[in-house]
């Protein structure tokens, strides 16, 4: 398990008012004010993340991506890159949806969830939706 720095642990807002649908959540991402770092903790494991904005190509724009933990379809400015360290100087990024509520999108409980469903023509169960994000979580921080 990834040491939560000092540092990092005075900055996290953990507000429980704020976190909606509880018993509907995967995993808990707590960040700072900014929301540009934090924790996220799933079952047992808790790791540090970094998510910064996704930048364009010169003169170009960026797409839609699904994302790499929820396979939801997310429009540009829904969509952020999730950076995890992976011991020493190295990292792993994915793209992920912005608000890291992909739990909820996969219960189709967001317009997000609801309107992905329509882009990529997905028919597959909800239950069926959550086991893939329980797979790729897992996969994701081992
Ligand atoms: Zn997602």
């Amino acid at each position: 398990m990834a040491r939560i720095k000092p540092r990092l642990r005075k900055i996290l807002r953990f507000v429980p008012e704020e976190i909606t649908d509880w018993s509907s959540r995967d995993f808990l991402a707590v960040t700072d004010k900014s929301g540009n770092e934090g924790v996220l903790i799933y079952q047992d494991t808790t790791v540090p993340f970094i998510l910064s904005p996704r930048v364009a190509r010169a003169g170009g724009k960026v797409s839609a991506v699904i994302c790499d933990i929820c396979a939801t379809w997310r429009p540009d400015p829904e969509s952020a890159v999730f950076t995890l360290p992976k011991g020493d100087s190295r990292s792993v990024s994915y793209l992920v949806c912005a608000d890291l509520d992909c739990s909820l999108h996969v219960r189709g409980m967001t317009d997000a969830g609801i309107l992905s469903r329509s882009q990529i023509h997905e028919d597959i169960t909800p239950d069926r939706r959550q086991e893939r994000l329980r797979e790729r979580i897992t996969a994701i921080l081992t």
